[in-house]
């Protein structure tokens, strides 16, 4: 897609701080980390969520089998999280599919606060 902005990174029309690449992957630092590494990996296809990715399974197969690799290459080697934000109810910002790696030397904070009410 020409306009989309991690396409363009996939494609190396925009710059990013590029982690790993292959033919159907392509894994980059979050410009606005959350957590001392926080990258992310995407499929080079545009798919713009987790609802558009059933015709694709073996792509997103390959993403995941990938990514405790690409987390033991950036120093991820006591554990990590993931995190695919879907839709409005998720808060997703770019609309081509991303999964977030988040990790450290210590533990995360909880997965998503408790609301109080
Ligand atoms: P999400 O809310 O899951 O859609 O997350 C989108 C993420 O993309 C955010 O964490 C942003 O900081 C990140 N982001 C947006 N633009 C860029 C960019 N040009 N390079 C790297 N990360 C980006
Ligand atoms: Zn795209």
């Amino acid at each position: 897609m020409t306009d989309c902005i991690f396409c363009k990174i996939a494609r190396g029309d925009i710059p990013s701080k590029k982690i790993y690449e292959d033919d159907d992957l392509f894994a980059f630092h979050d410009i606005n980390p959350v957590a001392p590494v926080h990258f992310m990996i995407i499929p080079k296809r545009h798919m713009a969520s987790l609802y558009e990715a059933g015709d694709h399974p073996e792509i997103l197969g390959k993403l995941f089998a990938k990514a405790g690799e690409i987390a033991r290459s950036q120093g991820l080697a006591d554990g990590f999280r993931t995190i695919v934000n879907t839709g409005r109810i998720g808060r997703q910002e770019v609309y081509h599919l991303h999964v977030h790696i988040l990790g450290g030397p210590e533990p995360l904070g909880s997965m998503v606060p408790r609301n109080k009410a």
